[in-house]
């Protein structure tokens, strides 16, 4: 394809963080973006050249909305089956639906990465309470049981550490069928961001170390400090995901390391992913700017580091006391998504800590996370 020209339009479905920051990526590209979203004054909002305040399930804004863009492209992987299939007849989608479909669901998510050769922990569908009962005798606890669907920063899914927690947890958990993963007693999470053009050019980011609190992302650790075999891995296992899902944008793949270094798959997001912020200012070119670059068609960037980083999110009222520390810290690089509340558990803002390097190898996390 050709790629489409300056100051063309380029369409974005859902108004957060991601959103925002891609459409920022756009405009230095000399892009315009228009966010759709249903809540007026989101972060992508506030820096969108055209938007539409609308749900999901409106037709008709979004067909006005395809007619106005010239390819469309998603900030979050959950939207609504109906307004991806109103779209995709009327506007090229990057990535699409079928990409979509594969990871809007866990069953469909780890049935794919068994086929590309990407391990995962062993796992069960679970239609019925008699089902977990009979898969947590294979798979053993604890075990974790999570929806398929819907399910993002730890909300959906149960720890079963004992027999009496199964009942409950099946009760708790919906819409089914669920999923029963066995427990990864894991080293360290990681993951890893590839983007994949619109000509099937492959290029992928250093893996990142990964640290959640409260099941919420808190730091990312760039590049993560792995062994080189494992760390060549996740490259080839994101990669994989990419060409897999015949994507186009970017992709992050989250992992488990065990404690002998192989890596486990865990979750797909097909889109920019938070584990990728440090590559804003840690790269030349951002994992948005890659994503964009994939969606209009011009060829991807060099994704080399120029930097080691620490990236820590800024989340709910927490987050805003640190903020006029961190504008003041040099060495240290400020991001606010402008949300109207800082509301507790929401991520408002990230702050990258850059390093020279191949420093961060050398640093306790204490040291690695001074000023931060
Ligand atoms: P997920 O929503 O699948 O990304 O899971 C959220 C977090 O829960 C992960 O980042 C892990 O910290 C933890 N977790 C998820 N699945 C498992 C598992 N099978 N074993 C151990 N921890 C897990």
């Amino acid at each position: 394809m050709t790629a489409l020209p300056p100051n063309a339009v380029i369409g974005i479905l859902g108004g957060g963080q991601l959103g925002r920051m891609s459409a920022l990526a756009a405009a230095r590209l000399g892009y315009a973006c228009h966010v759709y979203a249903p809540e007026p004054d989101s972060p992508g909002m506030q820096v969108a050249a055209h938007r539409t305040v609308a749900a999901y399930e409106d037709r008709e804004a979004l067909a006005r909305f395809a007619a106005s863009v010239a390819v469309v492209t998603f900030e979050f992987e959950n939207v609504p089956a109906a307004a991806l299939e109103a779209l995709a007849g009327l506007v090229p989608c990057r990535p699409g639906l079928a990409a979509l479909a594969t990871c809007q669901d866990r069953v469909a998510e780890k049935a794919f990465l068994g086929r590309i050769g990407v391990p995962v922990a062993p796992w069960r569908a679970i239609e019925s309470e008699a089902e977990l009962q009979a898969a947590v005798a294979e798979l053993g606890l604890p075990a974790v049981l999570k929806t398929t669907r819907l399910g993002y920063d730890g909300r959906g899914q149960a720890v079963l550490r004992a027999p009496e927690d199964l009942a409950p947890a099946f009760a708790r958990l919906a819409p089914r069928p669920l999923v029963l993963e066995a427990f990864v007693p894991f080293a360290a999470e990681i993951s890893a961001i590839a983007a994949r053009g619109a000509d099937g050019a492959v290029v992928v980011f250093d893996p990142a170390e990964n640290r959640h609190a409260h099941h919420i992302l808190d730091l990312s650790f760039a590049p993560a400090r792995l062994p080189a075999a494992a760390a060549d891995a996740a490259r080839v296992h994101v990669a994989a995901v990419a060409e897999g899902l015949d994507l186009v944008g970017v992709v992050a793949l989250e992992m488990f390391l065990l404690p002998d270094g192989t890596l486990l798959g865990n979750e797909i997001a097909p889109r920019p992913h938070n584990s990728g912020h440090w590559t804003m200012d840690a790269c030349a070119a951002s994992q948005f700017e890659q994503h964009i670059r994939a969606v209009v068609g011009l060829p991807l960037a060099d994704p080399a580091r120029h930097h080691d980083a620490v990236m820590r999110n800024l989340i709910g009222p927490e987050g805003m006391e640190a903020w006029p520390r961190l504008v003041a810290t040099r060495g240290v690089v400020p991001h606010l998504y402008g949300k109207a509340s800082a509301r507790p558990g929401r991520k408002i803002g990230h702050a990258t800590r850059l390093l020279p390097m191949g420093s961060l190898a050398g640093l306790t996390d204490a040291e690695a996370l001074k000023g931060l």
